[in-house]
């Protein structure tokens, strides 16, 4: 059977993959630990269900707009006042189902074939995979003195007469850095001076810790939207740990929200009005459940640093924000994707291979689980790997003795 040579060059999404090993493997029994997945265990706000429920209940679901239902883009019109303090219209704002997809279709109206979108390593892995999608080319920008900051300098030699835009990722999945303000100023201004569309994925910007907050690109610019080079992307999936809810939106030009709105009308119609309803009862609810999952979440990070720290080879970089941390095992492994199968083998733990993200030598820990989970997840990675550590462990109700070390 054929398929096409550009479908069959996009790989599987490596989370989605393993979400779905670690599923089966709990089907069957098996006391798996997932660090993989960036998914808070809270239950959806109170507010989201019954604004969904009320919708549902009313008996008469059809298609609505298909940028977003009116009142929902007016709730995120209130919600991008509130958080950048910038004024925008509707005619800016386009909800989608989930970021994602605002991040497809965004990448869909900017690129023409081989235009060039630079992404900076360590990076989300679908921004490669989108980007080829509509057939661009994704450079990365590595940053070469180890560290998860990007150098503009490296940025500004990646840039071509070929580049369009630029992706970042603030607070970074799947490092958890917040990227410095000087860094953010630099980045809009030299966008603005060079017309590169910048694309900031805000998706994690609530969820920073220790008091800190992720500098966001509009305060740097003193254009107004319209005239900016700069899209902002935003949703529900991670501000309320409502991922199920597919919800997401950007803010950008009118002429890109307009050309989007063609490409979702011709794909989707709209996302689903239920769940935007949901969406709409979250951002008008109370938000203080944002910030008690942004404590759950910064006491879990505590944790996950904690029980890192015990690790003799393990180096790690304290996340400023996110759910995920990005420690380098390399004094264990220089091959990743072995490296996690091996603890999911052995160990029962999902990890995510630091090279789907750019990053060789590392694994993604999501510390968005239970503290238990954290701990245990950890601890049974720490046994796998560490001969300094006792060689049995309790797996479930199993006692099981490393002979491999
Ligand atoms: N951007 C980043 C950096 C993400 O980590 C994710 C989710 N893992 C998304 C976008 C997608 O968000 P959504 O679930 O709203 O599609």
């Amino acid at each position: 059977m054929s398929v096409s040579e550009l479908a069959s060059a996009i790989v599987e999404s490596p989370t989605l993959r393993l979400n779905e090993e670690a599923r089966l493997l709990r089907e069957r029994g098996e006391p798996v630990i997932h660090l993989g997945i960036g998914e808070p265990k809270n239950k959806t706000p109170i507010t989201a269900i019954l604004s969904s429920a009320a919708k549902l209940s009313q008996g008469d679901v059809k298609y609505c707009p298909s940028d977003g239902l009116p009142s929902l883009k007016k709730a995120i019109i209130r919600y991008t006042e509130e958080a950048y303090d910038k004024v925008v219209a509707p005619e800016q704002v386009i909800v989608s189902s989930g970021a994602k997809q605002a991040l497809f279709n965004i990448l869909y109206t900017i690129l023409n074939p081989q235009d060039e979108v630079v992404i900076l390593a360590p990076y989300w892995v679908s921004y490669p995979e989108m980007v080829k999608m509509v057939h661009g080319v994704p450079v990365v920008v590595t940053p070469e003195d180890g560290s998860f900051h990007p150098r503009m300098a490296d940025i500004e030699r990646a840039v071509s007469s070929s580049t369009k835009a630029l992706i970042v990722n603030s607070p970074n999945n799947p490092s958890g850095i917040v990227y410095r303000e000087e860094f953010i100023a630099q980045i809009v201004d030299f966008c603005e001076r060079r017309k590169i569309y910048l694309i900031m994925d805000d998706i994690y910007h609530k969820l920073v810790f220790d008091g800190r907050t992720a500098p966001p690109c509009y305060r740097f610019t003193t254009r107004d939207v319209e005239d900016s080079r700069l899209i902002v992307v935003n949703g529900i999936a991670k501000l309320y740990g409502m991922t199920g809810f597919r919800i997401g939106w950007c803010v950008a030009p009118r002429k890109i929200v307009t050309v989007m709105n063609n490409v979702q009308a011709q794909t989707t119609s709209c996302a689903s009005p239920v769940m935007q309803a949901g969406a709409e009862g979250a951002l008008l609810g109370l938000q203080s459940v944002v910030e008690a999952l942004r404590l759950t979440i910064q006491n879990n990070r505590d944790v996950a640093m904690r029980e890192l720290s015990s690790f003799n080879g393990v180096k790690t970089y304290k996340p400023d924000g996110t759910f995920y941390c990005l420690p380098d095992f390399r004094a264990y492994s220089a091959n990743s994707v072995e490296l996690s199968s091996f603890l999911l083998k052995k160990a029962l733990v999902v990890t995510v291979p630091g090279r789907e993200f750019g990053m060789e030598g590392h694994l993604r820990l999501s510390f968005a689980g239970t503290v238990k989970d954290v701990t245990e997840g950890i601890a049974r990675i720490k046994w796998a790997l560490d001969p300094t550590s006792p060689n049995d462990i309790y797996i479930g109700d199993k006692r099981l003795i490393r002979d491999w070390l």
